[in-house]
């Protein structure tokens, strides 16, 4: 997808790129400021047209094999992301068909934009998954102060909690996939409120998650060699693209106001968990109040939109997971006594149970 340009990004009406009708194709001329993947055989992208912006499916070459209308002008030389190709680039007469109707053409690219929220959500759980694994078997080897690191208190603690969110992004990236997976309206309806939603939240997490991660390893993990720096740089870039953080919390809240009924939806399937845990139910009655006047929530958006994530995800591990990893998630997100980082909680209750699920075989020296 070609969409962003300099003077917008997550602002797609401000786009300038122009494109003229000319036989049954059209002929695209502009400037986008980040395109991945620029050397692809097809992509799509946006330019206005007489009715407006609209969308355009583009060969990177053309049927004779010559290279369509378009000019690399550089690679972006990013800090991390770097084995993905991201170019600027110029459309000269870029050749590409019309796709969808004429003038709708932010609507129509978001569908494909809704599907690649989906996996920003998964990937940013797989990468939280990959660094609790690394943490895992470092600490199960490595011994400090007379004890394997993963048998000292704190290290468990910290350990269990980062096992609870991987364990409850798993969940929540699976129940996200679900409801596109049929022709089920209902689902598609939830879908659009909860892909952004779980997008926002994973995105998030991820950053701090690897980073806890990486300090489990000591100075090992600080060093190029080794995964975790990989996925350090990593880590932020899901927030960024396919939606920022504070655009995907207006885009739930977008939904919710257009589709009551996706919020209807999102109640329905949380509250289906509700008497399994007082921590949960609590959490519940008392965020309710919050999705009241949602026409003046924007500056509450992410507050909102954090909350809705978390009780859907305890609300998944109370029905799915095991009683000790779904209790741990309450007591750990939903409760009154856990502090802001990873390891920073009273409650989480049996660790060594917790990092025994979340092992990757045994943790033996
Ligand atoms: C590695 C990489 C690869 C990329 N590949 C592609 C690609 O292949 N194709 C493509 O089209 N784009 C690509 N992008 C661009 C990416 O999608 C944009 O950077 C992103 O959409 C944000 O747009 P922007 O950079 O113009 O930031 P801006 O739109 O200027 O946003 C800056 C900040 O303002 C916030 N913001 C915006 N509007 C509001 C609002 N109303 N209220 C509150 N806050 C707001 C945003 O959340 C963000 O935090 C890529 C980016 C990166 C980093």
């Amino acid at each position: 997808m070609a969409m962003t340009e300099k003077q917008g990004g997550s602002d797609l009406r401000q786009t300038r790129t122009t494109a003229r009708q000319a036989g049954d194709l059209w002929l695209l001329d502009g400037h986008k400021w980040f395109f991945s993947v620029p050397q692809s055989d097809l992509f799509l992208t946006l330019a206005r047209s007489g009715r407006g912006i609209s969308c355009f499916l583009a060969q990177g070459w053309r049927d004779d094999g010559s290279r369509n209308g378009l000019f690399i002008q550089r690679l972006k030389d990013k800090c991390g992301n770097r084995s993905n190709a991201s170019a600027e680039v110029e459309f000269r007469g870029l050749e590409a068909r019309l796709v969808g109707e004429e003038g709708r053409g932010i609507a129509t690219i978001l569908e494909m934009a809704h599907l690649t929220r989906l996996d920003c959500a998964i990937s940013a759980g797989a990468i939280m998954r990959q660094a609790l694994t690394q943490a895992i078997h470092h600490t199960s080897h490595r011994s400090a102060f007379g004890r394997r690191l993963i048998e000292q208190p704190l290290m468990q603690a910290v350990l269990a909690d980062l096992a609870l969110d991987s364990e409850a992004f798993l969940w929540s990236g699976l129940r996200l996939a679900a409801t596109q997976g049929g022709d089920d309206e209902a689902e598609h309806l939830l879908g659009r409120l909860v892909i952004p939603m779980g997008k926002y939240l994973a995105c998030k997490r991820t950053p701090a998650f690897v980073a806890e991660a990486m300090e489990c390893h000591g100075g090992n993990g600080f060093v190029e060699p080794h995964p975790l720096a990989r996925l350090y740089r990593e880590a932020p870039l899901n927030g960024i693209w396919e939606g920022s953080g504070n655009v995907v919390c207006l885009d739930v809240l977008r939904a919710a106001r257009n589709a009551p009924e996706s919020l209807g939806l999102w109640l329905d399937e949380t509250r289906k968990a509700r008497g399994a845990s007082r921590e949960f139910d609590r959490a519940l009655a008392d965020f309710e109040p919050l999705l009241r006047d949602l026409d003046t929530a924007e500056p509450r958006a992410r507050l909102i939109v954090e909350r809705m994530a978390r009780l859907f995800q305890a609300g998944l591990l109370l029905r799915h997971a095991p009683d000790t990893v779904a209790h741990a998630f309450c007591r750990a997100r939903l409760g009154p006594h856990h502090g802001q980082d990873y390891g920073a909680t009273s409650g989480i209750g049996p660790a060594a149970r917790i990092l025994e699920r979340a092992a990757v075989g045994p943790m033996q020296g």
